[in-house]
């Protein structure tokens, strides 16, 4: 592992030091807000768990959220980066709508790019499907970090992005691009006062 946002490896699997977990969720969270722009609302963060499944996800039951990582990152520190880096970027803003592609890719985009920085075997294996065409759409945005902080900084919503907001972001991309990056994800059925986003 290379050293990367003075977080120090320990020698067992996440599930047995939760303790390191909670102070990488910190260390990434500072990064994302660092690259991203600072987060938004008044909910609070919970440090995160483990569930013995193969999906993690970010869900919000009034001012909380929370992150559940999947069996993958409970036995693996670089899949435990990528999975914990990307729900960090859907806690961003509050989970306050469902997710748009560019939500997801810049996800996607985010939890590799950490996990890429700090291993030097990512686990380029956990795109797949739709989450693999989100982080291919995100990456070919010009300097796609700086166009997202640049949308948050005027308060946009990442799931609310519209694609001339994008396009006046991102010089060069084109409109087929940034409409297909601004559709919906995934329709998630609304239930009160809460989201779940994978
Ligand atoms: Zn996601």
């Amino acid at each position: 592992m290379l050293v990367y946002l003075g977080f120090d490896l320990p020698d067992v699997a996440p599930v047995c030091d939760l303790a390191a977990v909670h102070d990488l969720q910190r260390r990434l969270l500072r990064e994302a807000e660092r690259m991203l722009g600072p987060r938004r609302g008044c909910a609070t963060i919970r440090p995160a768990t483990f569930v013995a499944t193969t999906t993690g996800c970010t869900r919000r039951v009034g001012d909380t959220i929370s992150i559940e990582l999947e069996i993958n990152a409970l036995r693996d520190w670089s899949c435990c980066v990528a999975e914990l880096a990307h729900e960090l970027v859907h806690a961003l803003d509050g989970l306050t709508g469902d997710p748009s592609w560019l939500e997801e890719g810049v996800a996607g985009a985010f939890g590799a790019a950490m996990a890429i920085t700090m291993f030097e075997d990512p686990p380029m294996y956990l795109f797949e499907g739709d989450y693999l065409e989100a982080l291919r759409l995100t990456a070919s945005i010009p300097d796609q970090f700086a166009a997202i902080k640049s949308l948050r900084a005027q308060g946009i919503a990442l799931h609310a992005v519209t694609v001339q907001q994008l396009m006046a972001a991102a010089p060069g991309l084109s409109a087929d691009h940034a409409a297909l990056l601004c559709r919906p994800f995934r329709q998630v059925p609304p239930v009160l006062g809460r989201y779940m986003i994978g």
